[in-house]
């Protein structure tokens, strides 16, 4: 069984507390051979009150424009690799959330490093919340506000440098249950879209794992849409916990791996200095 966890964040993040000691533990205990770091790097969005809990750590990566975290990062990925040398492979990996907020910043992120790997993601619509946040602001329009956000996924992908689509259905985990719809089907064909164009652009797309631990109960995203992809023609899976705790690190990826084989995959996908690296299943 493939034991690879490419998603998760330490003390870099300012959502995360794990320490580069806890984190190098947690994935030798829990017997993983390739890991990813993925702190977030995110454009700061230009509202403060988009952070509802005011969380100040937030606030401060937000007005220095990520770059502590930028450089904490580098230095806990350097911290985990020392720790865990010959036992365990850390790619360097980050998470750029909402990319196109601050394009240029992104970039020049993104050429700063050497990077093997770079999740992208969507946690905010433009001039909206993060989706975390959703249940407090009842006011939203939420399939209006689902129509916006797979149009803007849709964009990250057209910009496409970056290796994997990270966590699709992302707002769905923060709907409230009696809200959440019972399948995709109105965004079908922008998911297609979506679909198609990582195929053709060589991308993977993430089973990300953290649903299983919330009331959704599920990867995101689910099978139908893992099924979907690879129909599409999609080649590339990646899996990953999106640990923000040393208890989640390798959560739900055995569930993940053979979801993707029930899809139809054979392979899943790690990445060094930004080059896939398909990995049989079996
Ligand atoms: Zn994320
Ligand atoms: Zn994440």
């Amino acid at each position: 069984m493939l034991a690879f966890d490419f998603h998760m964040h330490t003390g870099a993040s300012p959502d995360s507390r794990t320490s580069p000691e806890e984190l190098a533990n947690a994935a030798l205990a829990a017997g993983l051979t390739h890991i990813a770091i993925t702190d977030h790097y995110e454009a700061p969005p230009a509202d403060p009150n988009l952070f509802p809990d005011k969380n100040p750590r937030w606030l401060a990566a937000a007005a220095d424009r990520y770059r502590e975290v930028e450089a904490n990062s580098q230095k806990n990925i350097a911290a985990v690799q020392a720790l865990t040398a010959g036992k365990l492979s850390v790619a360097m990996g980050m998470e750029l959330g909402n990319p196109l907020e601050d394009l240029p910043r992104t970039e020049e992120l993104i050429a700063a490093h050497d990077f093997d790997f770079l999740l992208a993601s969507q946690h905010t619509n433009p001039g909206g919340p993060d989706f975390y946040f959703l249940q407090r602001f009842p006011e939203l329009d939420l399939m209006a506000e689902m129509d916006i956000y797979f149009g803007e996924l849709l964009k990250i992908v057209e910009w496409g440098n970056f290796s994997s689509l990270a966590h699709l259905t992302y707002p769905f985990r923060y709907f409230p249950a009696d809200k959440r719809p019972t399948d995709t089907r109105r965004w079908d064909e922008i998911i297609n879209r979506i679909f198609r164009l990582l195929a053709e652009k060589g991308l993977a797309l993430e089973i990300n794992t953290s649903g299983l631990r919330k009331e959704i109960g599920e990867v995101s995203p689910a099978l139908p849409l893992i099924r979907r992809f690879r129909e599409l023609g999609g080649e590339l899976i990646t899996v990953g916990s999106d640990a923000h705790t040393p208890a989640d690190v390798g959560a739900g990826i055995a569930t993940a791996v053979e979801l993707a084989e029930a899809a139809g995959f054979r392979y899943i996908t790690r990445y060094e200095k930004r080059k896939p690296i398909p990995e049989k299943i079996k």
